[in-house]
C-alpha cells in the first residue's frame, strides 16, 4: 500500500516524496482511510510509529479539501500536546507535510511571552498546536476562540495524565463544538484515559500498534554490570567505542545529567544535556546541535525525552535504570525508530538489579550481558593471571 493509494491529495504526496517517506507505517495504513473519511479515531501508538504523520496527512487533506477561513482569533485545528518539544514537532511535522499547500500553522507553549503568540493568531490559522496550559491563558485573556474547530487532537493523552492536564483538557473541550472530529492518541490506555477518550469521542475507529514488548524486539540489547564508581569511566570508553554513532544518554536526575556531561566534556568529549532544569533556548540548541552533529552525545533524563524527535540515533545508554519498567522500553524506543534497528547499553549497579528484573519481566527477555569495553572477559582473564 502507498500514500498514494490512500488517496492523499498532490501537494501532500509531493510533500511526501520531498521528506523521503516511501511507505506508509502501520499505524498511517490504519488511521489514515478512517481520519480522512472524517470518523473519530481512538490510537494506541508510541512516539516513533509515524504516529504525528497519521493524524496530519489526513487532517491537511480534509482541510485543503474544503478551504474556509476560520475567523479573528479562531483555528479549524486544534491539536493539544503535552510538552513544548512535541508541540514544536507537531507543528514542524504540519509544515513539512502542508508545504506545498496554502495553510496557516502556529504553535503555542508555555515559557516564552504570550505577545507573538496572540499576534500570530489575530487572523485565524488554519492549524493551532498548543499546551494546554498556554492555551487556557489564551482563552482567559480571549486572544484565542475555539467555536471554529472543526477537528482536534490530542496527543499522548497519558503523558497528559502523568502532568496533570486532564482537568484543564476537560475545560477547553467544552468550548468546542460538538460537530467536530476527534483524533485521539496515546501510548497506553489506562482506566482513567479511556474515561476521557469516551467522553470525548463519538463511535470511535479504533488502531493500534506495536505493543511496548516488540518495540524492544527490534533493538539489540545488553546490559554491563559494574559498581556504582566505575560508570563514568565505562559510559567514555563506551563513547569512544562501541557507541561511536549518535548517542542518547539517560539519567534518572537532572543533576546526574549535568554530571555527566561536566565529567565527559573534561575529558575531553563534547555533550549536552537536556531536562526540566534548562532553559527553552538551550534546550533547543542542544536538541539542533544534536541533530546537526555538532555533538554526537545528548543526555537526558526521561520526562525530557519524551517527545524529542531525532532521527539516526544509533546508541541509547542507559546510565542509570529506570525504576519505572515501561520507560526503558520509551527510551530504547529512540534508536529503532521508523524500522530502523539500534543498539541499548544499560548500566547496571548493585541496587539496580532490581529494576531490571523487573524490566527483564516486562519486556519478556533477559537482557544479555556485556562486557565493559577495553576489558578482557572476566573468564581471559581468570586464565592471564
Ligand atoms: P512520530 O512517531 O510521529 O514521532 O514519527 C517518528 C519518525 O518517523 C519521525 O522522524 C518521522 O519523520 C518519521 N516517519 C513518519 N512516517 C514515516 C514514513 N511513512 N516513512 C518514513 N519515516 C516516517
Amino acid at each position: 500500500m502507498t500514500f498514494e493509494q490512500l488517496g492523499l491529495c498532490p501537494p501532500l504526496l509531493k510533500a511526501l516524496a520531498a521528506e523521503g517517506y516511501t511507505t506508509p507505517t502501520p499505524i498511517q495504513l490504519q488511521a489514515i482511510p478512517h481520519a480522512m473519511s472524517g470518523r473519530d479515531v481512538q490510537g494506541i501508538a508510541q512516539t516513533g510509529t509515524g504516529k504525528t504523520a497519521a493524524f496530519a496527512l489526513p487532517i491537511l487533506h480534509r482541510l485543503a479539501a474544503n478551504p474556509r477561513h476560520a475567523g479573528p482569533g479562531g483555528c479549524r485545528v486544534l491539536v493539544l500536546s503535552p510538552t513544548r518539544e512535541l508541540a514544536s514537532q507537531i507543528a514542524d511535522s504540519f509544515r513539512a507535510y502542508g508545504k506545498f499547500m496554502k495553510l496557516t500553522s502556529t504553535v503555542m507553549f508555555g515559557g516564552v511571552p504570550k505577545g507573538r503568540q496572540a499576534r500570530a493568531m489575530a487572523g485565524g490559522v488554519d492549524v493551532l498546536v498548543a499546551t494546554p496550559g498556554r492555551l487556557m491563558d489564551h482563552m482567559q485573556d480571549r486572544t484565542v476562540r475555539l467555536d471554529s474547530v472543526e477537528i482536534l487532537v490530542l496527543d499522548e493523552a497519558d503523558h497528559m495524565l502523568d502532568l496533570g492536564f486532564i482537568v484543564p483538557i476537560r475545560r477547553i473541550v467544552t468550548t468546542i463544538p460538538k460537530n467536530r472530529q476527534t483524533l485521539f492518541f496515546s501510548a497506553t490506555m489506562p482506566s482513567e484515559i479511556g474515561g476521557l477518550a469516551g467522553a470525548m469521542l463519538k463511535d470511535p475507529a479504533h488502531v493500534a500498534v506495536t505493543p511496548v514488548a516488540t518495540t524492544a524486539e527490534r533493538v539489540e540489547q545488553h546490559v554491563i554490570m559494574l559498581e556504582t564508581s566505575k560508570k563514568r569511566a565505562v559510559l567514555f570508553d563506551l563513547l569512544m567505542g562501541p557507541a561511536k554513532g549518535r548517542t542518547l544518554v539517560f539519567t534518572r536526575t537532572k543533576h546526574g545529567a549535568d554530571r555527566v556531561v561536566r565529567y565527559l566534556e573534561e575529558s575531553g568529549l563534547p555533550a549536552a544535556a537536556i531536562h526540566g532544569n534548562k532553559s527553552q533556548g538551550q534546550r533547543e540548541r542542544a536538541l539542533s546541535d544534536f541533530r546537526s552533529g555538532k555533538c554526537r552525545v545528548l543526555i537526558a533524563t526521561d520526562i525530557a525525552a519524551r517527545g524529542i524527535d531525532v532521527d539516526g540515533v544509533t546508541h541509547v545508554i542507559n546510565y542509570d535504570l529506570p525504576n519505572v519498567p515501561e520507560s526503558y522500553v520509551h527510551r530504547i524506543g529512540r534508536t529503532a525508530r521508523a524500522g530502523a534497528t539500534g543498539v541499548a547499553i544499560s548500566l547496571c549497579d548493585g541496587e539496580e538489579r532490581a529494576f531490571l528484573r523487573n524490566i527483564e519481566k516486562l519486556i519478556r527477555a533477559k537482557v544479555p550481558t556485556m562486557t565493559p569495553p577495553g576489558q578482557a572477559p572476566i573468564e581471559t582473564r581468570a586464565k592471564a593471571a
